[in-house]
């Protein structure tokens, strides 16, 4: 009988990809953890305690199936466990990487919860999927056959991207527009490389342009081409166009030169990085190097502007974000990051206002949670009198984002909106109340993660794949 590779936990210990020490990461814009060696991801797959009830795949929005994907890397056989996991996943390696698996599969492992640490699901995934890579077991789509019907996709970010995926494979002809000059989304522009090298995004976007995906760069929906005509040319389309509305602060100074946008920040750094040439950052608008930075926000963008700040050489980074620690929305395991690369966090502090035409100072003003909010949230509020002046000569606001007015910028009353501006569709569909006209990831769910706008762009390929073979067959009959 084989010998049992599994339930290991009690005699192996939990043990992450190295991370690269911070004095030499925090020079370079590479990811920080490396992959697993040799046969380092199988020994830690065999930790899992192959649940009958796996909570980490009911926790996975996607509903990976873990247990199963474990056990294969764990015996060895990686092509087959590739295979399973690319079933669920579009592109597992980036989920990998950039889930905040704290919060989704390895936050709900069993093994965690009994105290011996969680089985590294999202590393293991990543070396799964990597190693597909390195052998040549990644292949682009080829559909069976291929179909008349045309879909046009609005955005080329994860949602977008993944509904393009499942389309070609059904033989759906796919034509992806995008205001870009490069695909990905956010993965591309926003994510900055530490966390998501941009090969591993470049190397899927050229497979989903073999397998016949059609990119239109440089085309701004509502602008270079009209909404109406998008539909016009396809018998569906889908709106993946993410949420880039910047929420934005309303103080005193707050109009001053240096004070700047998270978004536009990032998108420059990553542009560097790809070696484009960027004016705002080469006169010093758009970049870090010896300023003293101030990033205002506690979200997953902070976090990246900070240790992007530091890459870039700032004399030093401080985050301020009015509640604590513990009532932070981004990912614990990046603010452990970011500290260790010396971002200094100021807890219980927001931006009264500015100093100078040209920013040289925020007034802090130091806050307290009061009584929690209608979501049980803890609010901040004010502690008078304890204001102090902080000296920054460049800041960051990254406050989370908005939906654009997409009626009103595509001229489309018709399309409708919640109150938060998001575009109203069914959930498990992703049609609107428009015919043929779909909505995934961050623009029907507002700002989101990578995991849920594939699920999303899935979803909705599914939904329209099923009412292309429903209206063939009443064609047919
Ligand atoms: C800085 C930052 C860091 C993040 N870090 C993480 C992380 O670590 N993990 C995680 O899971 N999530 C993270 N997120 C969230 C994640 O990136 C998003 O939830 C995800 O990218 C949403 O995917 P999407 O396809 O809906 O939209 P997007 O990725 O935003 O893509 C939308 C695309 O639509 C295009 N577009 C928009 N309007 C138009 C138009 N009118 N015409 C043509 N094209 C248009 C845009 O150019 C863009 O390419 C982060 C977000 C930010 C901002
Ligand atoms: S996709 Fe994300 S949540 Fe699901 S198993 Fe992978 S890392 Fe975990």
């Amino acid at each position: 009988m084989a010998k049992q590779p599994m339930l290991k936990f009690t005699t192996v210990s939990r043990d992450m990809p190295e991370k690269r020490i911070p004095d030499l990461r925090s020079k370079d814009f590479d990811e920080i953890y490396s992959a697993y060696a040799g046969e380092k991801g199988a020994e830690q797959a065999s930790r899992c305690s192959q649940c009958g009830v796996p909570y980490c795949q009911t926790h996975c929005p996607l509903h990976n199936n873990i247990p199963d994907w474990l056990r294969m890397t764990a015996e060895g056989r990686l092509q087959e466990a590739y295979e399973l996991s690319q079933e669920t996943n579009t592109f597992p390696e980036i989920c990998g990487r950039i889930c905040p698996q704290d919060r989704l599969c390895e936050g709900n492992c069993v093994i965690e919860q009994s105290g011996h640490g969680t089985v590294t699901i999202g590393s293991i995934e990543k070396y799964i999927t990597d190693t597909a890579w390195e052998n040549g077991w990644v292949k682009p789509a080829v559909p069976h056959a291929e179909r008349a019907e045309s879909v046009g996709i609005i955005g080329c970010g994860p949602g977008g991207l993944a509904a393009a995926d499942r389309l070609r494979r059904a033989g759906v002809q796919v034509v992806v527009y995008d205001r870009y000059d490069r695909a990905g989304g956010l993965l591309t522009y926003g994510i900055p490389g530490f966390k998501l090298e941009k090969d591993v995004v470049m190397r899927r976007i050229d497979q989903l342009e073999k397998s016949g995906v059609k990119m239109v760069m440089n085309c701004n929906v509502g602008t270079d081409i009209s909404f109406a005509d998008i539909r016009a040319k396809h018998n569906a389309v889908l709106i993946a166009t993410g949420v880039y509305d910047s929420r934005d602060l309303e103080a005193p100074g707050s109009g001053a030169k240096g004070i700047v946008r998270a978004i536009d920040y990032l998108t420059a750094s990553n542009r560097v990085g790809f070696g484009d040439t960027v004016p705002e950052y080469e006169n010093g608008e758009l970049n870090a190097e010896g300023k003293r930075v101030v990033v205002i926000g506690g979200g997953d963008t902070a976090m990246d502007c900070v240790r992007t700040a530091i890459r870039q050489g700032a004399t030093s980074v401080k985050c301020l974000y009015r509640r604590d620690r513990a009532n932070m929305p981004g990912s614990l395991r990046e603010t452990a990051n970011a500290e260790e690369e010396g971002v200094e966090f100021v807890w219980l502090a927001a931006p009264k206002g500015f100093t100078g035409d040209t920013v040289n100072g925020v007034i802090v003003q130091k806050m307290r949670l009061g009584a929690p909010d209608a979501t049980g949230r803890q609010s901040p509020e004010p502690i008078e009198g304890g204001d102090y002046n902080e000296p920054a000569d460049l800041v960051i606001k990254a406050l989370g984002f908005s939906p654009e007015a997409l009626p009103t910028l595509w001229n489309e009353d018709a399309l409708e909106v919640t109150r938060w501006g998001t575009v109203l569709a069914d959930y498990e569909t992703h049609e609107t109340r428009m015919p043929g006209v779909y909505a995934c990831g961050d623009i029907q769910r507002g700002a989101s993660l990578v995991v849920w706008a594939i699920r999303d762009g899935r979803e909705a390929a599914d939904a329209m794949i099923a009412q292309m073979n429903a209206a063939a067959a009443v064609a047919a009959e």
